[in-house]
């Protein structure tokens, strides 16, 4: 259902407009108070003019919101700001918003899976992205596969005439592995019924570096929460892809209600705003940290995609226009010397969290990826010597003078 008000105002987005200005003015329409910044659509249902126009927006045939689980301005803008920026050009994408991140990816196998269909995912996705496929997709009848990222014989083996949907995130969180979208996109448009999706979440790099779509991927999941907001305010998530299948999704959406709110898709949109030249600061931060860890003598080892030594390097200048934020590094002495890190830092924050304007480092053996098996840490790459740092948007060499306390005491 579309609002006519929004379908009349929308200014023709012309594709050839470059990217920052898409993320500015794409999907953006005014109401007739003339508003310049977008308004905020704080209302739970819509008035009609009369019984028959009622009757009219409920049976579809007249456009107009009946209610905002279903449909809202506000959360209609970020939707098609959203799917102009994943599109890249592509005809026929469409966006659905949804309350988080897992949220959309519940949502999307919700409305696409049924009981008795196959899931490929590969080992290292996000820990709540492991346990909704692993524990509770499986109790209603769908069996998941994990396999390892970057080996394409393990996908392709993984392979049965059941499956129905490749899940995978690239850039991998936290050692930066990358995965060829090309390759695994053939996988699952070439194999038995042809009838496999590739689901991507682009959460670390955000439309702004990477669009998976124009590499054979179906659908793209994000967590708005991170990148997409950026300033660690609120949670949200959508859902990207042609029409024919976010329909089925919103049409979930709107029975389910894992409703985005309006006031936290207004300021997502808003976010998006500032998405080309946050990514920027954050790439230019993480390559500049990342460079001078390599060089430190207390760190053994750095893993960013954007250092050339990085055995995803080649693939991620092809697939990605720059590196992203996040890194990790090793350091000698496990988990003692890499607390004592963590806990020299004044300015950098100790959490978890990523994607914001403010420098984030966390222990992942301990924190992100404290519910691994010892196994499954070691054949991650998840030692006890290891950071992650989601690069914020300070000054470089203030953020160099935050680790280096602890580096020194290394020495
Ligand atoms: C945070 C995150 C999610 C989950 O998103 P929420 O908004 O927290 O529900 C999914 N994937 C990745 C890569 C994430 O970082």
């Amino acid at each position: 259902m579309k609002n006519q008000d929004v379908n009349d105002q929308l200014p023709d987005i012309d594709e050839a407009l470059g990217f920052a200005t898409q993320s500015i003015r794409g999907g953006s329409f005014r109401s007739d108070m003339r508003e310049h910044s977008e308004a905020l659509y704080l209302t739970s249902s819509f008035v009609y003019d009369s019984a028959a126009q009622a009757q009219a927006v409920f049976a579809g045939d007249e456009p107009g919101n009946v209610y905002s689980r279903y449909t809202n301005p506000s959360v209609q803008m970020f939707e098609e700001r959203m799917a102009i920026l994943e599109a890249g050009g592509m005809e026929d994408i469409i966006g659905c918003a949804t309350s988080s991140g897992m949220a959309a990816i519940l949502g999307s196998c919700m409305a696409l899976l049924k009981s008795g269909d196959h899931v490929i995912c590969s080992r290292n996705v996000f820990g709540t992205t492991f346990t909704i496929f692993a524990k509770y997709f499986e109790k209603f009848g769908v069996k998941t596969t994990f396999v390892d990222l970057t080996n394409y014989q393990q996908w392709q083996e993984a392979m049965t005439p059941e499956t129905r949907l490749l899940f995978l995130e690239t850039p991998s969180n936290p050692l930066s592995d990358v995965a060829d979208i090309q390759r695994l996109a053939d996988i699952a448009h070439n194999t038995y019924n042809k009838s496999a999706l590739l689901m991507v979440d682009n959460c670390f790099c955000t439309p702004a570096l990477q669009k998976p779509l124009l590499f054979g991927a179906d659908l793209i999941i994000h967590s708005a929460t991170k990148y997409i907001d950026g300033q660690g305010r609120c949670l949200g998530g959508m859902v990207v892809g042609r029409k024919e299948l976010v329909n089925e999704v919103h049409l979930w959406q709107r029975a389910a209600g894992a409703t985005l709110s309006a006031f936290n898709a207004w300021v997502l949109f808003k976010g998006l705003e500032t998405l080309s030249i946050r990514m920027e600061g954050h790439c230019r931060n993480a390559t500049a940290l990342a460079k001078w860890l390599d060089e430190h003598p207390a760190v053994d080892k750095v893993h960013y995609s954007g250092l050339s030594s990085h055995r995803g390097h080649e693939l991620a200048k092809k697939q990605q226009s720059a590196f992203g934020g996040v890194l990790a590094f090793e350091v000698k002495g496990g988990r003692a010397s890499a607390w004592k890190v963590i806990d020299s830092v004044t300015i950098m924050s100790r959490t978890a969290n990523l994607g914001d304007t403010r420098t984030t480092i966390t222990h992942p053996a301990t924190t992100t990826h404290c519910r691994l098996t010892d196994d499954d840490k070691q054949r991650s790459g998840i030692t006890e010597g290891l950071v992650r740092v989601a690069v914020g948007l300070e000054d470089i060499e203030d953020l160099k003078r935050d680790i280096d306390k602890g580096l020194q005491q290394l020495r």
